[in-house]
């Protein structure tokens, strides 16, 4: 994969619930260069969820021909669901606009394998357990099964800040839009962010 030279990737990963999806979305509604990579997945689609926009939902069928033919950069199984970056859309994406990549640290890790890809890997947490638990009630869009599913997940997944360039605890949705901002201002060249 390769890209131009003044485009940037940025990878927002976080235990499920941290507030990733919505910070990701203030992006690329504030700044017209960024894209999200719009992943394939096998779950189900949620009622508030288009396919092609949130995810290109497809079956279990179709995910391991596409593994099998090599088309994604990553790929993980995440929640009995799999889910991946297909190789086309970034490379295409990446021609023109930045790219905000919404994955886990499985998929991190991999992407990180391409030495060649000017990644920005930005690693949210909530303040805690108890925080994360709130979040994922309120937010209403789990089961209580799969609610305690993700807080288990929560202490394997914050082991992982290891592998990411910037750590942002997430408190404030504001606050924290606001750093994030700053992380790519200064990571980008003749940046936007920057007036
Ligand atoms: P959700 O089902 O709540 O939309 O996402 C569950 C998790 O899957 C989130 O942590 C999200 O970042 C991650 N995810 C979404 N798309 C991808 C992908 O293409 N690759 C990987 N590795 N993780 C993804």
């Amino acid at each position: 994969m390769s890209h131009d030279k003044d485009n940037i990737m940025v990878v927002v990963s976080s235990p499920s619930g941290v507030g990733k999806t919505t910070l990701t979305k203030k992006i690329q509604q504030k700044y017209e260069t960024f894209k999200i990579s719009v992943s394939h997945t096998t779950r189900s689609p949620r009622s508030n969820e288009i396919d092609g926009v949130d995810y290109h939902f497809i079956t279990d069928k179709k995910f391991k021909e596409l593994v099998k033919q090599k088309k994604f950069y990553e790929y993980a199984k995440i929640f009995d669901n799999y889910y991946g970056t297909l190789k086309e859309t970034v490379d295409t994406v990446i021609k023109n606009n930045d790219i905000i990549f919404d994955i886990d640290w499985q998929g991190n890790k991999q992407l990180s394998k391409f030495k060649n890809l000017k990644l920005i890997k930005i690693f949210l947490i909530a303040k805690n357990k108890e925080e994360l638990r709130k979040r994922l009630v309120k937010r209403n869009q789990n089961t209580l099964e799969e609610i305690e599913k993700r807080l288990n997940a929560f202490e394997k997944d914050i082991k992982n800040w290891i592998d990411y360039d910037y750590v942002i605890i997430n408190e404030n949705l504001d606050a924290c839009f606001k750093q994030i901002e700053n992380i790519i201002s200064s990571n980008k060249k003749n940046s936007i962010f920057l007036s």
